[in-house]
């Protein structure tokens, strides 16, 4: 088998991308404002209860008409996945892997199709889609691989007369709920791991981008996953989403989204309830208030590109994007000017033309965005931006603060916007202090020339990705696994070498002879 490497990245400087990203536009634009139905048992389901899914840069342009599932029809999807879960934890490893491989290359043939959905569902420009569209495609190829490597077990010693075994076996029905912000890449990722495992699945994706996930769910059927193993059932949280958090027969949770949501299921998952005979696992990817702290050697023009990328890419709304630098007294005003002046240049607008800032994804989120400019203005001094605008689509100007305390709300809060602040700090284990100073411990970076504070910051900057003399976003499938400590969540590490056994138990057999 080739060895896994990720999936390169579209050099959209290059005419001939372009045109098939056009192309890939045209053939979204071909099935837009569709119904669409729920799959259980790879039966289809078309409710009268729709929710649509709009393009946050063009209010107008539905992109579809999702189906939505009532607790009946979670049931329903429960019963199936029960009695699905019975043949598919025989199935061998091998069919379950090649089943990824086979939904990675359909995926990679549609590449730019499905990037463009991202363009028109998500909001996202151009670069941030086709980054999506490689790491879902990463997901399968490296989860495929890794799965194989579980087939034999793990190696235990035996004594003389007897035979050990150990080996890892599938868990049972996971619910699977995935946020809008990596639409393809994180429902995809988590959904494959699920059940690649041998365990069966309830996908309820983001309310906000269901139609790429119903997309992705028809790649697998076309992969050759069984029917069954893999149930889509978008609907409301507050009635299937706890529905099932609750129901006895979950047998394991992986969420990831924001802090709140993901401690309430973690706490509604640990009460067990009537008739359950298991404790569930909860794997819980949450928020983060990420962090670049700038040395006084540091390389600034490279801070300064570091901090912009990782602050306004998809508009700040990553888990990983920076909202807070920590920059040394003697450099702090001349980074500062330069990150303004990269600011400045940024170009706000719908993201079909290729443009570097997109939309925010929703009303909700405009809101809550303005509220934190209008506290940041307050709490420090606004440099640039700030400014919104909600008419065709939903926009925020790439927005600086500076003067700001490493306590102050802008500085602690989750604002999961295009807004950054900054503070000073005195020395360097002052700056490290303020970088850990949040209840997140997601990413961070430090842009530095100094050994011994590389060091000092591997050892003491308390986050579960740490980058040096990069920003802090864009980790890669196999290469840096992605999670977080503190309430950033249960730092499961997607994209790791562990992550398929979180998903799975560990089983040991002992035959004397
Ligand atoms: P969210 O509001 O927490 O929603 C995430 C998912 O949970 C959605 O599918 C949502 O469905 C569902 N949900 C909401 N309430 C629920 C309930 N009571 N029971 C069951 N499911 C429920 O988060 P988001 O706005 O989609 O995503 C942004 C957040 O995700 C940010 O905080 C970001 O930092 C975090 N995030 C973390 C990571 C990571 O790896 N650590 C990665 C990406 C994003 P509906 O859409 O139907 O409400």
């Amino acid at each position: 088998m080739i060895p896994y490497k990720h999936e390169p990245f579209t050099d959209f400087s290059k005419e001939e991308n372009r045109r098939k990203l056009e192309e890939g536009l045209n053939t979204v634009k071909g099935y837009l404002g569709q119904d669409y139905p729920l799959i259980i048992g790879g039966e289809r389901i078309m409710t009268d209860d729709k929710k649509e899914s709009y393009n946050p840069a063009y209010k107008e342009e539905k992109i579809g008409y999702l189906s939505q599932a009532n607790q009946e029809h979670a049931q329903q999807a429960m019963d199936v996945a029960l009695e699905t879960f019975e043949t598919w934890r025989k199935s061998s490893f091998e069919f379950r892997s090649d089943v990824l491989f086979k939904a990675a290359a359909i995926i990679r043939k549609r590449k730019f199709e499905f990037t463009a959905l991202l363009v028109k569902e998500g909001g996202k420009p151009w670069k941030e889609a086709d980054a999506d569209t490689a790491e879902a495609i990463d997901f399968l190829e490296y989860y495929g691989r890794n799965h194989l490597k579980l087939k034999n077990g793990d190696h235990v010693e035996s004594r003389p007369g007897e035979y050990n075994q150990f080996h890892y076996i599938p868990l049972g029905v996971g619910l699977v709920i995935s946020p809008w912000n990596f639409a393809f890449a994180i429902m995809a990722g988590t959904t494959a791991a699920a059940a690649v495992t041998g365990n069966t699945v309830l996908l309820k994706p983001s309310s906000r981008t269901s139609v790429i996930a119903y997309k992705f769910v028809e790649v697998l059927e076309e992969a050759g996953l069984p029917k069954g193993v893999v149930n889509f059932i978008p609907g409301s949280s507050r009635d299937i989403g706890d529905y099932l958090v609750e129901h006895k027969d979950t047998r394991f949770i992986s969420f990831t989204g924001s802090r709140d949501v993901g401690t309430s299921i973690f706490e509604k998952a640990a009460i067990v309830q009537q008739g359950q005979t298991h404790l569930k696992r909860v794997i819980a990817e949450m928020g983060g208030k990420d962090t670049i702290v700038v040395d006084s050697d540091a390389d600034l023009e490279l801070a300064a590109e570091a901090i912009v990328t990782s602050a306004f890419g998809f508009s700040g709304q990553k888990c990983s994007a920076c909202s807070r630098v920590i920059a040394l007294d003697d450099i702090h005003d001349e980074l500062l000017d330069k990150v303004v002046e990269k600011t400045k240049k940024l170009e706000v607008g719908n993201p079909e033309s290729d443009i570097n800032v997109g939309p925010v994804i929703d009303d909700a989120s405009l809101e809550k965005i303005k509220k934190y400019i209008e506290i940041g203005k307050e709490e420090g001094t606004l440099e640039v931006g700030g400014e919104t605008e909600n008419e065709t689509g939903h926009f925020v100007h790439p927005t600086v603060f500076s003067g700001l305390k490493h306590d102050d709300r802008i500085m602690q809060e989750e604002i999961f916007g295009p807004v950054v602040g900054f503070a000073k700090a005195k020395d360097f284990d002052q700056a490290i202090e303020y970088a850990n100073s949040t209840d997140y411990g997601l990413t961070g970076a430090v842009i530095t020339r100094n050994r011994e504070h590389i060091e000092q910051a591997r050892r003491d900057f308390h986050v579960g990705n740490l980058y040096f003399n990069r920003g802090c976003t864009a980790a890669i499938v196999g290469y840096q696994p992605f999670g977080g400590f503190k309430m950033s969540g249960t730092d499961s590490k997607a994209g790791g070498p562990d992550y398929l056994t979180l998903h799975m138990q560990g089983k040991t057999s002992s035959e004397q002879f």
